[in-house]
C-alpha cells in the first residue's frame, strides 16, 4: 500500500483534480491524501477572523465569493447533470454552516471547525469526479480515525487502531480518499495538525500502515538545497536521511510541515517528493541512506526571539541551566538553539506567546536581553564533526554577515546560525552561493 498526498495547488483548479484523478488510478492500491483547493485554508482563515471581530458582513462576503468560486468549479468538474446536483447541494451545505456563524459566540473550537471546511470539500469533489468516470473509490472520514492529545501531538495508538479497523471494514476497495490536516481533539472537537499538516496525515498514515511509501506530490521537483522563493539559482536534491530531511522541515523548509517526517523515520518509511506539474521528474527520495560527507541544503525560520540570560553569581553553579529551562517548560515554550559562555547562556524561541511571564521569571536569575525579529539558518548534511573543514566552509560564506548565535554539534547533520531576519536573503544567497553553486 503507498500513501500519495496532493498539496494546495495540485488539486487547486478543477484541471488539476482531473489531473490528479489520472494519476492515482493506475490500479495500485493507494490511500490518497488530499488539502484545500490552494487559497481555500486562508479564505477561512479570514472568514473566521471576521466571525472573531464579531463583523459578520464582512464574513459573510468572503463566504459568498468562495461560494461563487465552488460553483463555477463544479459546472467545470463534472458533466453529468446528476452529479453536478450531488455536489452542489454537499458544497451548499458547507457554504450554509459557514453563514450560520453570524451572530453567535464565537470559541477557539468554531474556528477550527470553520477550517476544516476546505479539506471536506476538495475530497468530496475530487471522490465525486472519480464516481462519474466509473472509478470505485472509498472517502476515508479522517475525522473518524485522526486525532490529537492534550498536547496537541498525534494520539498513535487511537489512529493505527481506528484507521485498521475503518481499512477492515471497507477492505473490497483498492482507492481511498481522505482528508489532510484536520482531526478531532481529545474533546472530541475538529481541530487540526497545524498549517501545512496534510503532510504530516500522509505520514501518520504511512506509518501507522507501515506502508511501502510515502509520496507528498507538489508544486515543485523536489526538495531544493536552498529556499526558491528567496534564493536565485537553486537546485533539487535527489535524496535526503530522514534526519536531514527532518531538520530542513523542522527549520523552515516549507515542502515539508515541520514535524511530518519523524513518524516516517519511526517507521522507517520512505518519503518520495514529487512534482503534480511533471510526474516524471525524479524529485526527492528520502530514507535511511546517508551520503558521506556531503552538505545537501539550507533552510530559514523566521519569527525568532533570543533571549540571553547573564549572571555571574549563577553560571557554571549546579543546577542553573535546569532552573532556566523549566521556566521554558513550565510556559510550554521549546527552545530551539542554545548557546552558553561563562558568565551566561543565549537560547531561541519561536513561540513568544508566553514571554512575557517567562522573563519575569528569566530576571530572578541575571540580567535579560531579548533581540526579537530573528531568523535560524540551518545548513543541513553529513557534519559529523570528523569530517574536517565543513564548518569553516559554512562560517566562511557568512563572513560579512552579523551572527548572533552559532550552534554545531547537537547532532551529525546540521548547522545553525541565528541572523536578524533582515539578513536572511543575503545569508542564504551567500550560503548557496559559496556551498552548491561555487564550490571551489
Ligand atoms: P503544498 O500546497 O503542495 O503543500 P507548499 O506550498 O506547502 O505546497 O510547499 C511547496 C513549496 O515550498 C514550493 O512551491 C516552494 O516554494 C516552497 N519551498 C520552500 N523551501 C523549499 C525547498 N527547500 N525546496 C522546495 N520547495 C521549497
Ligand atoms: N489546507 C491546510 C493549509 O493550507 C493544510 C495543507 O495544505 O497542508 O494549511
Ligand atoms: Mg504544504
Amino acid at each position: 500500500m503507498k500513501i500519495l498526498k496532493f498539496g494546495g495547488t495540485s488539486v487547486g483548479t478543477p484541471q488539476r483534480m482531473k489531473d490528479v484523478a489520472r494519476l492515482i488510478t493506475d490500479g495500485e492500491r493507494k490511500i490518497v491524501v488530499l488539502s484545500a483547493m490552494s487559497g481555500t485554508t486562508n479564505a477561512l482563515v479570514e472568514i473566521a477572523d471576521y466571525f472573531k471581530k464579531k463583523n459578520a458582513e464582512a464574513a459573510n462576503n468572503v463566504i459568498n465569493r468562495l461560494r461563487r468560486k465552488y460553483m463555477e468549479h463544479v459546472e467545470e468538474l463534472y458533466t453529468s447533470e446528476e452529479i453536478k446536483e450531488t455536489t452542489r447541494q454537499l458544497l451548499e451545505s458547507i457554504f450554509i454552516y459557514l453563514h450560520s456563524f453570524s451572530g453567535t459566540e464565537f470559541s477557539e473550537s468554531d474556528e477550527k471547525a470553520i477550517l476544516a471546511q476546505g479539506e471536506l470539500m476538495s475530497t468530496n469533489m475530487v471522490t465525486n469526479y472519480l464516481r462519474s468516470q466509473g472509478v470505485k473509490v472509498f472517502l476515508l472520514p479522517a475525522l473518524d480515525y485522526m486525532r490529537i492529545d492534550e498536547n496537541g501531538e498525534p494520539d498513535t495508538p487511537y489512529i493505527n487502531r481506528q484507521l485498521g479497523a475503518l481499512l477492515q471494514a471497507h477492505s473490497d476497495y483498492d482507492l481511498y480518499i481522505t482528508q489532510g490536516f484536520i482531526c478531532k481533539n481529545r474533546q472530541g472537537l475538529i481541530d487540526n495538525l497545524q498549517r501545512g499538516g496534510s503532510d504530516y496525515t500522509a505520514c501518520l498514515i504511512g506509518s501507522a500502515l507501515r506502508a511501502e511509501e510515502i509520496q507528498i506530490w507538489t508544486d515543485i521537483d523536489g526538495m531544493h538545497n536552498n529556499d526558491p522563493r528567496i534564493v536565485d539559482n537553486t537546485a533539487p536534491v535527489r535524496q535526503l536521511n530522514f534526519e536531514e530531511a527532518a531538520e530542513l522541515a523542522y527549520f523552515g523548509a516549507k515542502i515539508l510541515h515541520p514535524t511530518c517526517i519523524q513518524p516516517a523515520r519511526y517507521a522507517g518509511v520512505p518519503v518520495r517528493l514529487l512534482n503534480t506539474m511533471d510526474p516524471s521528474a525524479p524529485g526527492t527520495l528520502i530514507n535511511n541512506d546517508m551520503q558521506e560527507g556531503s552538505i545537501k541544503a539550507v533552510a530559514a525560520k523566521d519569527n525568532i526571539t533570543a533571549i540571553k540570560i547573564v549572571s555571574s553569581r549563577m553560571l557554571l553553579a549546579t543546577g542553573f541551566l535546569r532552573k532556566v529551562f523549566e521556566i521554558f517548560e513550565t510556559y510550554h515554550t521549546s527552545i530551539d538553539m542554545v548557546t552558553t559562555s561563562e558568565v551566561g547562556v543565549s537560547l531561541s524561541i519561536d513561540n513568544s506567546s508566553r514571554i512575557v511571564p517567562i522573563l519575569e521569571e528569566l530576571k530572578k536569575y541575571g540580567t535579560v536581553e531579548v533581540d526579537k525579529n530573528m531568523c535560524i539558518i540551518c545548513v543541513v548534511g553529513d557534519l559529523k564533526w570528523g569530517n574536517v573543514g565543513y564548518e569553516t566552509l559554512v562560517t566562511d560564506a557568512l563572513s560579512q554577515i552579523p551572527v548572533r548565535m552559532i550552534s554545531y554539534g547537537g547532532s551529525n547533520h546540521n548547522i545553525s546560525f541565528l541572523v536578524r531576519e533582515e539578513d536572511k536573503k543575503a545569508a542564504l544567497q551567500a550560503l548557496s552561493d559559496k556551498l552548491f553553486n561555487n564550490p571551489n
